[in-house]
């Protein structure tokens, strides 16, 4: 009960203070591609890492302390998939965040992709489960915030199948525009299907071609990580990505 409290009292104090000038230098310090951002978009942004840090459970793993600034890293990055979805609260499914220090390595039965089980013990990076927590370690989320541009990037790729899962299937196709749905199935379709055979370049993870939610998460990691890398490898591609998010990470940083 003591401890229900004082969570609810924390959460009320976050919400009150709101994105803190303090997290805006941090964010700034610390993501390369803050300063591209609009103002519209910031404040969106701001407003989904805020729901994040707050109302969302995060729970460190054994022996490990979640800071302030760990939270709104990984909030801040969630929340850039965001800036310009029309989905209402777009996080409502992640109730928990789970961060453990580094690489976590699972034992016993279990699945990192869903439907394909293994006994071996496999290392993940992260993980995100529909209705459950997303999982991500933070030695790997430090050093994608470290080497912005090589395509990898372990908070987007779990919060990507989160936005998948909202309409009920992890099946690489979140909510979208029929219209765009109509180009987005067959342009994603060809790509996989080139990654499954072994010929689908170099900005796009071999971890694509496990299925097509895999998929949908490493080509995001791609897009915002590096967006001019995947829309020179893979252009009808990078312009889907481009629709959907509403964004153009290929045209970030220029000047
Ligand atoms: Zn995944």
């Amino acid at each position: 009960m003591l401890f229900g409290t004082r969570r609810h009292r924390r959460r009320r104090e976050l919400l009150d203070a709101g994105f803190t000038d303090a997290w805006r230098d941090l964010c700034d310090a610390r993501l390369d591609w803050w300063r591209e951002l609009s103002d519209d978009e910031l404040q969106r942004l701001e407003a989904v890492a805020l729901g994040l840090v707050a109302e969302a459970d995060w729970e460190p793993a054994n022996g490990f302390t979640i800071t302030e600034e760990m939270q709104v890293l990984i909030a801040a990055q969630a929340a850039l998939l965001t800036v310009n979805l029309p989905y209402e609260d777009p996080y409502r499914d992640v109730h928990a965040i789970i961060v453990h220090p580094t690489t976590a390595i699972m034992h016993g039965e279990h699945s990192q992709v869903d439907g394909v089980y293994s006994d071996d013990p496999t290392p993940i990076l992260g993980q995100a489960e529909m209705h459950g927590p997303v999982l991500v370690a933070w030695d790997e989320v430090e050093d994608d915030v470290a080497h912005h541009g090589d395509g990898r990037n372990v908070v987007y790729h779990e919060f990507a199948h989160k936005l998948d899962m909202l309409d009920g299937v992890t099946d690489g196709t979140p909510p979208m525009a029929a219209e765009l749905a109509g180009r987005w199935v067959p342009v994603c379709t060809e790509v996989y299907e080139a990654v499954v055979e072994g010929r689908g370049g170099e900005v796009l993870d071999d971890y694509a071609g496990v299925n097509p939610a895999e998929f949908f998460a490493v080509a995001t990691e791609a897009f915002f990580d590096d967006g001019i890398g995947l829309q020179a490898e893979h252009p009808d591609l990078y312009g889907c990505f481009r629709d959907f998010y509403g964004q153009d990470p290929a045209g970030w940083y220029e000047g």
